[in-house]
């Protein structure tokens, strides 16, 4: 384990092709593009660009085909560190799984203090790169996006993991799995909480609240996990392992919102980047209510930022883009 923390993302590399046409397509009916656009994109690879552009040291280990070698220089414009990126000539970029053993090696020959996952990989790799990382005493950060199936929320291990950062459907998929697999929803359908009164009174954030002491409260789940939940517009929820609620209202924005697309991407990077600021020398078990806020706060204002411009990494800012906070 380095003391110098570092961010190492398992995760996906890819290219998004976009063909502009003039009309959407009707079937039988044959189209030219006005306009083909190819960006580089993959869960893994944008939150990379966020944990960078947020001020993290990152590594990104994936693997692209040889047609990816202008995503990779994208990627270390921004400060991605991209050495540990397999390139295969094989496959082309993102559009098959690729073989792991090269990247399951690299995980294992790079010093980092914290690993974020995504769900655009081989779920074994995923599970690979987590016990490595929890072993090694590294803070282990998850983002079930896609959502993966019920079987593998079943055999997950959530003791491995310190932070679960999902979305409102996302936590209620997570709820549905395990309630499938312990019978429970009859015993945790009752639990009571108590709304703190300084939070606004939406019918949302209850019900998000509600869904997150659910999670928690289940045998399938650990209470070990720092729950975050983002909720768009409204803001983002937490439930610390330390049984806190935390709430933070959406930034306010100075002009329409243009592309939620990587806003969730913006955030999570952010997220981690504020992480690793405080947790200089390791795993801390449970950080303290006001630090954790400080940390929610600057990553709902770079995702306010980030909604407000098109794009999907492009739009996520530089820290030196975001107000203060005080
Ligand atoms: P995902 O895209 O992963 O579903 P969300 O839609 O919850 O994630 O958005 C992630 C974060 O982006 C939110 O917590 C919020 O900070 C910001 N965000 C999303 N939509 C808006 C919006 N309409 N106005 C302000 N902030 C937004």
């Amino acid at each position: 384990m380095s003391n110098k923390p570092r961010c190492l993302v398992r995760g996906s590399i890819n290219v998004d092709e976009f063909f502009h046409v003039p009309s959407i397509v009707q079937p039988g009916e044959t189209l030219s593009s006005t306009h083909y656009e190819r960006r580089s994109g993959g869960k893994g690879a944008n939150q990379a660009v966020a944990v960078a552009k947020g001020g993290g040291d990152v590594t990104l280990v994936g693997a692209v085909g040889s047609d990816g070698n202008w995503v990779l220089d994208g990627l270390k414009q921004v400060g991605v560190d991209i050495s540990s990126v397999f390139v295969t000539q094989e496959e082309p970029t993102g559009r098959a799984i690729i073989q792991l053993t090269p990247q399951e090696e690299a995980v294992r020959s790079v010093l980092f203090t914290h690993l974020l996952l995504q769900n655009e990989i081989p779920f074994a790799s995923t599970l690979s790169a987590l016990a490595h990382a929890h072993r090694s005493g590294a803070t282990t950060l998850f983002n079930p996006s896609p959502i993966p199936s019920v079987e593998q929320l079943r055999i997950f291990p959530w003791s491995q993991l310190d932070w679960l950062l999902v979305n409102q459907g996302e936590a209620l998929s997570l709820l549905r799995a395990f309630n499938s697999q312990t019978n429970e929803s009859s015993q945790n359908s009752h639990i009571s909480i108590d709304i703190p009164s300084s939070w606004p009174s939406r019918p949302e954030i209850r019900a998000a609240y509600l869904l997150l002491h659910r999670l928690r409260a289940n045998t399938a789940f650990s209470p070990k996990v720092n729950l975050v939940c983002t909720l768009g517009g409204l803001g983002v929820l937490a439930l610390l392992n330390s049984g806190e609620g935390l709430y933070v209202p959406a930034a306010k924005l100075n002009g329409p919102v243009k592309d939620t697309t990587g806003a969730g991407d913006c955030f999570t990077g952010y997220l981690v980047a504020g992480l690793m600021e405080v947790e200089t020398d390791g795993r801390i078990e449970s950080l303290a209510k006001d630090v954790v806020e400080r940390i929610l706060r600057r990553a709902i204002e770079a995702a306010g930022i980030c909604v407000q411009r098109p794009g999907a990494t492009e739009s996520i800012p530089y820290r030196t883009e975001l107000p203060a906070i005080e």
